[in-house]
């Protein structure tokens, strides 16, 4: 998901929702704007869809006045996602307290959210959505905390897992990060008003500038006299998610004072070295393996095309949360260009294989179109354990790479050659020299180590074993 929140601004609203464009990436179900101003008080919307549909027309606008904002933009990785999110899981949640109300957006997963909603339901809280952030709102109702930051604090001490938060009340903008920092979120400044986003890029399309990220562990309160920042956790070394530097992220955006990328170029250029091949083109798998297929292209020399064309009226697959509209997704998204192929020996670049669908349809494609080989080339170690901290893979059944091996993998998907990044070659991408420190990793890196930094606690309790 993506969040977003600004104060001090005349419109807030219009901030927001330029914000949760750039942002859109990072979910594309739904989205919601929460304003406040003191002639109307808290507004609200929320809607199905993408920003641009429901968060231009002047009315909608107009119906959220203010001087302060937040935003969420929904991709479901937990709670509802049987078939599409329903408007009740929409974000940002809203609740009103003895001190007046509060609306928080959430981004990640909480890894112990079964479990307190059961004790929370069972003591009279009464939830509205299906969604693991709720939680947050019921334990600030029962906290005894006598301003909202300080309810939040509380609330949050209790969860466990990741979360990247930006909440308002009517004048002050909350922000805080999980101890180990796995979701994103950055701190601007835009004239006299300031910003909350999850990445700089929504930063760039309201012309605020970077002031720098929210620390793993921080929380911000933030209001017409600054910024004020506290560590109400245990510290703890940061486990920033290594596959926002690989997918989720934007590459216009800077993570940890990285490029995205440069460190996905990086990655193309670590492939190149550790899995070369004679070929004669490289082509991205748009638009997820573009950086990376022109990092291995520049490294091995060999040429990059764009090999495959895609539809840029089309989402992300990925984010499509159900099967079967996944499947058709690939050849409503991509094409072979033709012209191109025929006859060459293809290496194609991709960020990563989940279940294998988007690959082996990518393979039919191009030998479709006469390719004399194909060699897959993949900008991250197999995918073969879930994400439950806020990225949407399917349980570990499902993941290819969890069943097969990668000769296996190889003959599955139809290839000549197919090849993973190693964990090494992604830590170095990402600027660690040396690579990856088994003894304490820089990196959450579960989905491809399967050694998560927090216990899924949820999942355990279901018979999840690690
Ligand atoms: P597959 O067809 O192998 O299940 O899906 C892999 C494709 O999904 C990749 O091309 C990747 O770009 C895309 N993708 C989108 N979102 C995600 C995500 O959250 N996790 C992973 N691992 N891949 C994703
Ligand atoms: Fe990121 Fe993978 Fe960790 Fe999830 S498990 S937070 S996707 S590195
Ligand atoms: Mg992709």
């Amino acid at each position: 998901c993506g969040v977003f929140g600004v104060v001090g601004v005349s419109d807030a609203s219009n901030f927001v929702a330029l914000g949760l464009h750039a942002l859109q990436h990072r979910g594309q179900e739904a989205g919601g704007i929460v304003t406040h101003d003191f002639e109307t008080g808290f507004n609200q919307a929320r809607r199905m869809g993408l920003v641009r549909d429901n968060f231009t027309s002047a009315n909608m606008m107009a119906s959220l006045p203010g001087p302060i904002g937040i935003g969420h933009v929904r991709y479901s990785t937990a709670g509802n996602k049987s078939q599409q999110t329903a408007i009740r899981d929409v974000q940002p949640f809203f609740g009103e307290f003895s001190m007046g109300g509060a609306a928080i957006a959430h981004n990640g997963n909480i890894t112990n959210a079964l479990a307190l909603r059961k004790e929370l339901i069972e003591r009279g809280s009464i939830f509205q959505s299906s969604s693991d952030s709720e939680c947050i709102i019921h334990l600030m109702a029962r906290s005894m905390g006598r301003t909202i930051p300080d309810r939040m604090e509380e609330a949050l001490r209790k969860v466990e897992g990741a979360f990247s938060i930006v909440a308002m009340t009517r004048t002050k903008l909350i922000g805080c990060r999980d101890p180990l920092g796995v979701r994103p979120l950055v701190l601007g400044k835009v004239g006299d008003g300031w910003v909350l986003s999850s990445e700089t890029c929504a930063l760039d399309i309201i012309g605020a500038e970077l002031v720098r990220e929210i620390e793993p562990g921080e929380m911000v309160v933030i209001s017409a006299d600054g910024v004020q920042s506290h560590f109400p956790f245990r510290r703890a070394k940061s486990r920033f998610c290594i596959f926002e530097h690989v997918y989720f992220s934007r590459p216009d955006s800077i993570l940890g004072g990285r490029s995205v990328y440069e460190t996905r170029e990086n990655i193309g250029r670590e492939l190149a070295k550790e899995a070369p091949v004679d070929a004669d083109l490289v082509c991205p798998v748009p638009d997820s393996g573009t950086p990376a297929a022109i990092g291995y292209s520049l490294q091995s020399g060999i040429p990059y095309a764009m090999g495959i064309i895609r539809n840029q009226y089309m989402g992300r697959t990925f984010i499509e949360p159900s099967e079967s509209i996944r499947n058709m997704g690939v050849r409503l998204k991509l094409n072979v260009n033709r012209a191109l192929i025929k006859g060459k020996r293809v290496i194609l670049v991709d960020d990563s294989v989940v279940r294998g669908t988007t690959s082996r349809k990518i393979k039919d494609m191009i030998l479709d179109a006469g390719a004399a080989e194909v060699h897959f080339r993949i900008a991250s170690p197999p995918t073969a354990w879930p994400c439950f901290y806020g990225v949407d893979t399917p349980e570990r059944e499902k993941l290819l790479a969890a069943n097969m091996s990668a000769e296996e993998m190889r003959v599955h998907l139809g290839v000549d050659s197919l090849k993973f990044i190693s964990l090494d070659g992604l830590y170095r991408a990402v600027g660690e020299e040396n690579g990856r420190d088994n003894a304490s990793p820089a990196y959450c890196d579960a989905c491809f180590s399967g050694e998560y930094p927090v216990p899924p606690r949820d999942m355990i309790s279901k018979g999840f074993k690690a």
